[in-house]
């Protein structure tokens, strides 16, 4: 989300003239673009502030906060930053450049956290001219959060859903295709609750379908708004790629009641069984958070249970950090405060398990051969090729393919995180022919 975010904030700023710099010693501008959904994301700003201040006295630099502690924070982030010029929230991206000739011209500091309700909001788009020359690209699909998940702020940051009209969608990816995009991820903080003309399954069959797309991906999804046609979706059209991020945040019936999520352990793993039905061999991913208010020991165990009976191809696990407005915070001592050392011990041993899972399933694909789209050189070695499988595996290869080109590549060995091959004879995969669906 704030990945995507920051490349429409560069674009926005890129339509009146600023172009990046490879340091923020020789910028004009320097924006902070900030994540508010655990504490120590709010400590990294102010000390990167702290770095930033002296371009500032050096060269006049202006100097802004975005994102979600910003939205959080308002004006006192401009009282408590006295050096700082500017502060906006993540429905301003497209005013940037108003922020900004407020901010030169009146020499005001200026702070812009108005949430616009939905006629009023113009979702960011990505644009083209950027996006040439990327294999993937981010395009946004709705915004906000309608769900009282106990431990989590971005309802206060982010605001109500807001989904975008589906022929908006389809245009921007239509344009997107024409400078060679060829995956396309949908977002929102809550992807799938998705309402903007069509269902969110349509949405994808919809942009699976626009000529030229490969791959469609989306997050983030909730396990409640998981429905049969979703399902359904990925049954039918092998253009949705075989990957789910369906965030579990705990193994635990009590600890889910406690944090809000309204499902439970076996409606989680059904919907999780009926995608492994549609799509046999589509990889899971999924976030937890450890050290819950209140968890104990065997609750704790039940998200290890978990993580081994589903096998996730990763997760992105954390300790519960205590957000402001939030019930699970205020409610912290009342439910019981998980000791910080017992909470970063069981998060040591979580994530443990899941890398020996992921290293496995990595292994497991040694000596097959598999789809990859290529995105360009290794980093690691530009003599060597990088592309990611449909499940989103990262593949470094021996190979010579053009980025953008889907090729065939054998794999010869596996680290704990990616897959090494060499492009293998087959070059390029047969296109799929469409499917017609009901509009
Ligand atoms: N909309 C998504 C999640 C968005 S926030 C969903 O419903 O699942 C991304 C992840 O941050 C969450 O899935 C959760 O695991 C983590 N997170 C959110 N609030 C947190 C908190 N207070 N402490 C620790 N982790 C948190
Ligand atoms: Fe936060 Fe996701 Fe719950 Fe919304 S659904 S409150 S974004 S965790």
């Amino acid at each position: 989300m704030n990945v995507n975010d920051s490349l429409r904030m560069g674009e926005s700023l890129a339509r009146v003239g600023y172009r990046p710099t490879t340091s923020a010693e020789d910028a004009d501008l320097i924006i902070l673009n900030t994540c508010a959904i655990r504490e120590k994301a709010e400590d990294k700003m102010l000390s990167a502030l702290g770095r930033y201040r002296a371009v500032k006295l050096r060269r006049g630099a202006l100097l802004g906060v975005g994102g979600c502690v910003a939205q959080q924070e308002k004006a006192k982030l401009l009282a408590r930053v006295p050096y700082l010029d500017f502060v906006f929230g993540p429905d301003a991206i497209a005013r940037l450049p108003d922020i900004l000739r407020r901010v030169e011209m009146d020499r005001a500091r200026v702070v812009e956290t108005a949430w616009l309700e939905s006629e009023e909001y113009v979702f960011p788009r990505a644009d083209p001219n950027s996006s040439a020359g990327k294999v993937s690209e981010f395009v946004t699909a709705m915004k906000g959060c309608d769900n009282v998940c106990s431990f989590c702020v971005v309802p206060h940051t982010r605001g109500r859903e807001v989904s975008r009209a589906f022929p908006d969608i389809l245009q921007e990816v239509a344009g997107l295709v024409e400078v060679g995009v060829r995956e396309v991820t949908l977002i929102g903080q809550n992807v799938n609750s998705y309402r903007g003309g069509v269902s969110f399954a349509e949405l994808l069959l919809r942009v699976a379908q626009v000529p030229g797309v490969v791959r469609v991906r989306f997050t983030t999804s909730h396990p409640h708004d998981l429905s049969e046609e979703l399902v359904e979706a990925f049954r039918i059209e092998p253009r949705i790629a075989p990957h789910f991020h369906l965030p579990v945040q705990s193994g635990s019936e009590a600890v889910l009641k406690r944090m809000r999520r309204d499902y439970t352990i076996e409606m989680y793993l059904s919907k999780l069984a009926a995608l492994r039905a549609a799509r046999p061999g589509i990889a899971i991913t999924t976030d937890i958070i450890v050290g819950f208010p209140g968890e104990t020991e065997e609750d704790f165990r039940a998200t290890l249970d978990l993580t081994r009976a589903v096998r996730f191809e990763n997760q992105f696990s954390f300790c519960f950090s205590p957000r402001p407005r939030t019930v699970a915070g205020l409610k912290e001592a009342e439910w019981g405060e998980v000791p910080h050392g017992v909470k970063v011990e069981r998060l040591e041993r979580l994530q443990q398990l899941q890398r020996r899972i992921t290293e496995e399933t990595l292994a497991a694909e040694v000596r097959k051969r598999i789809e990859v789209l290529v995105e360009g050189p290794s980093r690691s070695n530009p003599l060597r090729r990088f592309g990611r499988t449909p499940e989103n595996r990262s593949v470094n290869f021996e190979g010579d393919a053009p980025a953008g080109s889907r090729v065939l590549v054998q794999v010869t060995g596996s680290s704990p995180s990616s897959l090494a091959g060499l492009q293998a004879d087959v070059v390029d995969l047969p296109p799929i022919p469409p499917i017609s669906i009901a509009a």
